[in-house]
C-alpha cells in the first residue's frame, strides 16, 4: 500500500480539528436518536451566526411534511455536494455535518476556511429521510429503502437528491451512511470503524474520469482518518447497483465517494466516529479547494482490504457446555451481540443475545472472555436468546 501522504498545511489542519474538538462540537446534540426538530434548531442558530456565510433553502417536504433542506457555504466554482442520512437510522454522519458548520462559524477568518469558502461551494442536505429519523428506522415513511429509488424516483426525498443534483451539477459528491458496527478490515480482526467507496457505475466497474476523480478524492480520505484510526479503514462492496444513488450519481457526472461510519470499541453512540466525520468532512472540502487531493496515490484507496462480516460484540471462548441428559459435553465458543431497544420512557436499553455457539475461532470481538477450563449448563446457552452477560459468566464453574 502507498505511504501516508498529507500535505503539511493539511496534516496541521486536520490534527488541530481534532485537538479543539470539545472546543466548537454541537453540545445540544448528545444522541444519534436526534430527530429533525432538533436538528433544525442547531442549524437555524448555526445560520444565524453567520448569516453571510450559510444559506438555507428549504427545497421540499417528506412525504410527512418536514422540511428537508439545502445548506449553502462559500462561493467558489468547485462544487461539494453531501447528504446524509437517507437511511433514517444512519445519523452519524449529520452529526458530524452540524459540528463541521460550528468549526466554520467559529473560525471565518482562519486561512482554511477561507480558502474553503473562496474556492468552493459547499451543499449539503442533512438528514435526507426525516421521517425514518423520527422512527429511527432505515426505510422512508412509505416504507421503501431511499437508496433503491434512485431510478423509479417514488419517493419526494429521492426526486429531491436529483433534483439537486442535476440543479448544480457539482464535481464532487459525498454519500454519507452508517454501516453495522461489527464490520472487520478484511481479516485482520479490527472494527471497520469507516469504509470507503468510490463507487463503480456499471457492472464491468469501469474507469472514467469521475470515478478516478473519486477513487483520488477517497485516496485523500484514507490519508486524513489514518493518523487516527490506522487499520481501521475498509473497502465497502464495490458491485454496482443499478438502483442506488451512489452509483447513479458517479454516472452522472459527479465524481463520489461513499463513507460509511461503522464500529468503534466502547462508542455505542459512536460520537467518536461523529467526530471522525466532522475533520473529515471539512479536511476533504480543504483539499478540494487546494486541489491537493489531485496528487494522492488511488492505491491507498484501491488496496484497502475489503469490508468483511466476522465479528460479534463479545465472544466467550472455549466453555464447556453440559448436558443433564446423557449426551456428551461439548467445548463451544459463545458470540454475542449488544441489541439495543427502547423502553417505555424512551430510555434506551443495550441487551446481550446470543447469536452463535460453536467454534468461533475464524471471529473477532469487541470484547473476549477466556473461558477455557469453566463449564455451564446448555439450557443457559440458548441460541436468540437474550442474556445478562455478569449473570451468564457467573454461571460458569
Ligand atoms: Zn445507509
Amino acid at each position: 500500500m502507498g505511504t501516508l501522504s498529507l500535505h503539511p498545511q493539511e496534516k496541521t489542519f486536520t490534527q488541530t480539528l481534532y485537538d479543539s474538538y470539545d472546543s466548537y462540537r454541537v453540545k445540544e446534540i448528545t444522541s444519534r436518536r436526534m430527530k429533525h426538530a432538533e436538528m433544525m434548531k442547531v442549524v437555524s442558530s448555526l445560520q444565524a451566526s453567520m448569516k453571510d456565510i450559510l444559506s438555507i433553502e428549504e427545497i421540499g417536504k417528506s412525504s410527512e411534511g418536514r422540511s428537508i433542506n439545502l445548506l449553502k457555504l462559500g462561493s467558489g466554482k468547485k462544487r461539494i455536494f453531501m447528504w446524509s442520512q437517507m437511511h433514517g437510522d444512519e445519523p452519524t454522519a449529520t452529526m458530524g455535518i452540524l459540528d463541521m458548520l460550528s468549526y466554520i462559524s467559529q473560525h471565518t477568518t482562519s486561512a482554511e476556511v477561507k480558502k474553503i469558502l473562496s474556492e468552493t461551494t459547499v451543499l449539503i442536505i442533512p438528514m435526507l429521510n426525516p421521517d425514518g429519523a423520527e422512527r429511527f428506522q432505515r426505510r422512508s415513511a412509505h416504507g421503501i429503502d431511499i437508496n433503491r429509488d434512485a431510478l423509479r424516483l417514488q419517493t419526494n426525498e429521492a426526486q429531491l437528491l436529483k433534483k439537486t443534483r442535476d440543479a448544480y451539477s457539482p464535481e464532487f459528491g459525498f454519500n454519507l451512511h452508517d454501516q453495522e458496527p461489527r464490520y472487520t478490515v478484511g481479516s485482520s480482526g479490527n472494527a471497520a470503524t469507516i469504509a470507503l467507496l468510490a463507487p463503480a457505475y456499471d457492472h464491468a466497474k469501469s474507469e472514467n474520469a469521475v470515478r478516478v476523480r473519486a477513487k483520488k478524492v477517497a485516496a485523500k480520505l484514507v490519508d486524513i482518518f489514518s493518523p487516527f484510526i490506522e487499520g481501521h479503514i475498509s473497502r465497502y462492496d464495490d458491485s454496482f447497483e443499478p438502483r442506488a444513488f451512489g452509483d447513479n450519481i458517479q454516472k452522472w457526472g459527479t465524481s463520489t465517494v461513499l463513507i460509511e461510519s461503522g464500529g468503534w470499541n466502547d462508542d455505542p453512540e459512536k460520537m467518536y466516529i461523529r467526530k471522525l466525520n466532522c475533520v473529515a468532512l471539512l479536511g476533504i472540502c480543504y483539499s478540494i479547494s487546494t486541489d491537493e487531493f489531485e496528487k494522492s496515490d488511488v492505491t491507498r484507496y484501491e488496496q484497502l482490504a475489503d469490508n468483511t462480516k466476522n465479528m460479534y460484540d463479545i465472544i466467550i471462548q472455549g466453555v464447556k457446555l453440559t448436558f443433564t441428559n446423557s449426551t456428551a459435553p461439548v467445548v463451544a465458543d459463545i458470540g454475542i451481540d449488544m441489541e439495543e431497544s427502547v423502553d417505555a420512557s424512551g430510555k434506551i436499553q443495550r441487551n446481550g443475545k446470543i447469536v452463535d455457539v460453536g467454534d468461533l475461532s475464524t471471529y473477532t470481538s469487541f470484547r473476549t472472555v477466556d473461558a477455557k477450563g469453566k463449564s455451564i449448563d446448555a439450557s443457559s446457552v440458548k441460541m436468540e436468546s437474550i442474556v445478562d452477560i455478569e449473570k451468564l459468566m457467573a454461571g460458569m464453574k
